[in-house]
């Protein structure tokens, strides 16, 4: 057995004062049993996405594989919702606190499988500029819970592009052939009038890249300026729509007077 099981091993169960749940015995793939543990329990259904108590139906702990390594519990959950019962796995995974290691604090969870990809919802106004846009962002955003980084990122660009480009075809649609052709750098600092979104877009370096045959190397940060300067063009361009339509219902009466 590997020292950090017996590192395990040899540590009282520390009860916390907040109610935990308490995993009896959890065992290796050779049955061998440890130490009850304590965790919190996932507070909500990875399934059917409803705030629940989950129940606990099994567990299976795979000690540090070098003396590095933390361990891991998986837990296996029913959901009590009538409508659901379904169960999912939980993946905990120990921190290098080993004096931490019998209280709830200890274990942080990892991930939880399976799950149902969550979708965003836009405002009807920025479905009537693109419906595209709202079926590529949440293709992107599914890929990006199933930690598909390649994906996700040249996904929520794409759809950037939909996004920037239908809204610039609504607004000039004589221009139409060359807003298509425009890469969307360029695009976004014709189209979109607005010095914020502008300033954003120039410092993303990842706009540059139109070859769709370029693979990049996403990092965290292109990914949260991309997911930002999408968020900052679906305010203004849902701005812009909803002034556009409050001056057609209110015609200023000084021209219409004239
Ligand atoms: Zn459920």
């Amino acid at each position: 057995m590997e020292s950090a099981s017996v590192k395990f091993e040899a540590l009282p169960l520390l009860l916390p004062e907040t109610a935990p749940v308490i995993i009896p015995s959890p065992r290796n793939f050779e049955n061998l049993a440890f130490p009850n543990v304590a965790i919190e329990l996932p507070g909500v259904c990875p399934l059917c996405v409803h705030a629940i108590e989950a129940k606990y139906i099994a567990s299976y702990l795979r000690p540090g594989v070098t003396n590095q390594s933390p361990l891991w519990l998986e837990v296996m959950f029913a959901c009590p919702r009538f409508d659901c019962q379904r169960t999912f796995i939980t993946r905990y995974v120990g921190s290098e606190k080993q004096e931490l290691v019998n209280r709830p604090e200890y274990w942080k969870i990892e991930e939880t499988f399976p799950f149902k990809a969550l979708e965003r919802g836009f405002e009807e106004t920025i479905q009537r500029v693109s419906t595209q846009f709202v079926a590529l962002y949440n293709q992107a955003y599914s890929a990006e819970q199933h930690k598909l980084a390649l994906i996700c990122g040249a996904g929520y660009r794409k759809s950037l592009e939909f996004l920037v480009k239908d809204y610039a075809k609504s607004k000039n649609p004589k221009d139409q052939v060359a807003i298509e052709k425009t890469q969307l750098g360029p695009c976004i600092q014709n189209y979109i009038v607005h010095p914020k979104v502008v300033d954003i877009a120039k410092r993303a370096v990842w706009l540059g890249n139109d070859e769709t045959h370029y693979v990049k190397k996403w990092e965290d940060k292109d990914l949260a300026d991309l997911k930002a300067l999408i968020d900052l063009t679906v305010h203004w361009i849902s701005m812009d729509r909803l002034s556009d339509e409050v001056i057609a219902d209110m015609p200023d009466p000084a021209t219409v007077a004239s």
